[in-house]
């Protein structure tokens, strides 16, 4: 039985709020690997 629910703690996606380049990560990234700037978790739509 596969239960769902809305929060994942392995998977979180992140999203830099300089770039906004996407990180999905099991773990805060801290900051973004592209412009160093700070990342925020942002609800995941459903794919
Ligand atoms: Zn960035």
């Amino acid at each position: 039985m596969v239960r769902t629910d809305s929060h994942e703690p392995t998977r979180a996606t992140y999203e830099c709020s300089d770039c906004l380049h996407r990180e999905r990560t099991e773990g805060f990234p801290g900051l973004c690997p592209e412009c160093g700037g700070a990342m925020r978790n942002i609800a995941v739509p459903r794919e």
